[in-house]
């Protein structure tokens, strides 16, 4: 039967040059259907779905906060990104110490209303929606208003493994002073 001769290694030539031609089209579709669904079965295992309270959250330390903070660690730099994502929420009152990063910071508000501060006594208020770009090596702080907590998306770039730089608290006398002054300026 000539099916069986198939296996036959000697008559495998035997099949016609159409017939041939028929088998590798077969075979080369096959394949790049084939390729196309491991593909598509690449893209869909490639999404990583993290979900609300796989990563626990943590309490702000003091060496580097003033009042009551919360981080909610989102995402580590990783290959594909080199700057990790922390939602960090600020107790009224509650800010970070002086800082700056090697490679700057965007900072998204989320919920209530705060203060981003820069070194030369600058300091804006800042509300849910509001967006901040912290520029490489430039001297700063963030934290809620005295009266309203505050939240927001930090996405801290990476440079050489570091993200921050850290400095001294922001005094009560400072927090006092930058606050009256920030308010102040949005009367004007
Ligand atoms: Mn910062």
């Amino acid at each position: 039967m000539r099916f069986l001769a198939c296996e036959s290694r000697s008559s495998q030539f035997a099949f016609s040059p159409w017939r041939q031609s028929i088998m590798f089209k077969t075979t080369v579709l096959l394949a790049g259907f084939a390729a196309l669904f491991a593909a598509q079965g690449a893209l869909a295992a490639g999404h990583v779905i993290q979900h609300a309270g796989d990563k626990p959250s943590v309490v702000g330390s003091s060496k580097i906060f003033t009042g009551k903070v919360r981080q909610d660690p989102i995402a580590s730099a990783d290959q594909y990104s080199h700057n990790g994502i922390t939602v960090v929420t600020f107790e009224p009152g509650a800010r970070t110490f002086w800082h700056s990063h090697p490679a700057g910071q965007r900072l998204l508000i989320v919920s209530g209303k705060g203060f981003v501060g820069t070194a030369d006594g600058v300091t804006h208020v800042v509300r849910a929606g509001d967006y901040v770009w912290c520029p490489p090596e430039i001297e700063h702080w963030h934290g809620a208003t005295p009266d309203t907590a505050m939240s927001h998306i930090a996405m801290t770039n990476n440079k050489d493994g570091k993200t921050a730089v850290w400095g001294k608290a922001v005094s009560d006398k400072e927090y006092a002073e930058f606050s009256a002054k920030a308010f102040d300026a949005l009367k004007k």
